[in-house]
């Protein structure tokens, strides 16, 4: 299921965080495409709009989303903290392959790691509860240019 602006909003209002003017323009932003941000990008692509914050205010709107799940935390090899706002976010577990040039985000719906999760509890005697991955490259419309 695809998400947008009102679900956005109601996820807000789940989490009790106020429906600020600020939080809108950063969600309307990084809805509009499907691609990861610094928080310095969102900074500046608010910057001469009505809804501008300071870059402190950039990273605590994305620290907040982050930790009710509406972003997504990006890590590159850069070491770089991105966010990216999944359309699909609402949906069923998923991965990431992000292109390192355009920065687009392509989900990868299929998820390999049962056999991984099998193999680690048999031999670790736990019990694997989540696991993160994401894969970062080089996007077709990259490469062909
Ligand atoms: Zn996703
Ligand atoms: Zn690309
Ligand atoms: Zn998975």
């Amino acid at each position: 299921m695809d998400i947008s602006i009102d679900s956005c909003i109601a996820q807000l209002r789940r989490n009790t965080l106020k429906v600020t003017p600020r939080r809108l323009a950063v969600i309307t932003m990084l809805l509009a495409e499907r691609r990861y941000f610094s928080p310095y990008e969102v900074y500046e692509r608010l910057l001469n709009t009505d809804c501008s914050s300071g870059l402190p205010s950039v990273y605590r709107i994305l620290q907040e989303f982050s930790a009710i799940g509406l972003v997504t935390e990006i890590e590159r090899s850069d070491r770089q903290q991105y966010y990216f706002l999944c359309k699909e976010s609402s949906g069923a577990h998923h991965h990431h392959f992000i292109c390192r040039i355009c920065c687009r985000v392509e989900p990868i719906k299929k998820c390999f790691f049962d056999s991984v999760k099998k193999h680690i509890e048999t031999e670790l005697d736990a019990q694997v509860e989540s696991h993160i991955f994401q894969l970062e490259g080089i996007c077709a419309s990259c490469r062909n240019h």
